[in-house]
C-alpha cells in the first residue's frame, strides 16, 4: 500500500484593498452580479464575474427555479454564457461572492464540484488557466491559479487513456 498526499496552495488576502487593482475591480463586478440573482427559495445570492482577455466582463448569478433541479449556480450561468457567446476571448479571471440577509458570511464561498468541472473544461479549451478569486463581505479573500487546485481529481478524458 502506498499513501499519497496532495497539497494545494492558495493566497489569502485580508482585505479587498490588499488586491491589485484588476482583481479588486473584478470582485466589485461580482458584487454587482448579486443584484440579478434569482434566489427566492434559498435567499442565498451568489454572484460571479468573468474578466476576459479583451477586458469584457461577463456576469452570472444563481438562478433558482420552483422545480429545484432546473436552477443553476452563478458560476455556470457566467461560464456557459461565455461558452455560447465569447469563447474566442479567453477568460483570465473569475470572481465569486455571495450574500444572504440571514447571516453574515465570514468565509469565502467555494464553487461546487460541477462548476469546478466546467471551469476545468474551459481552461482546457482555451489552453489557459483562470485566476479564481473568492471573497465575502466580512472575511478574507482567497485567490488560486486554475481550477485544479480545488479539484485535483477532476475528470478529464486524457486520464482515461492508457
Ligand atoms: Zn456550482
Amino acid at each position: 500500500m502506498n499513501n499519497h498526499e496532495i497539497k494545494i496552495s492558495f493566497d489569502e488576502y485580508d482585505h479587498l484593498t490588499d488586491l491589485n487593482e484588476a482583481d479588486r475591480a473584478l470582485c466589485l463586478e461580482a458584487t454587482k452580479a448579486l443584484e440579478k440573482s434569482h434566489s427566492p427559495y434559498s435567499k442565498f445570492r451568489v454572484g460571479a464575474a468573468l474578466r476576459l482577455q479583451s477586458g469584457r466582463i461577463i456576469y452570472g448569478s444563481n438562478q433558482e427555479n420552483v422545480a429545484y433541479p432546473s436552477g443553476l449556480c452563478a458560476e455556470r450561468v457566467a461560464l456557459f454564457h461565455w461558452g455560447a457567446n465569447h469563447s474566442d476571448d479567453p477568460i483570465e479571471s473569475i470572481a465569486i461572492t455571495a450574500h444572504t440577509d440571514d447571516f453574515k458570511i465570514s468565509q469565502p464561498i467555494t464553487p461546487c464540484g460541477s462548476c469546478l468541472q466546467v471551469m476545468a473544461e474551459y481552461e482546457k479549451k482555451q489552453e489557459q488557466k483562470m485566476r479564481i478569486l473568492l471573497f465575502c463581505e466580512d472575511g478574507p479573500i482567497w485567490a488560486v491559479e486554475g481550477s485544479e487546485s480545488f479539484l485535483p481529481f477532476l475528470f478529464f478524458e486524457d486520464r482515461l487513456a492508457h
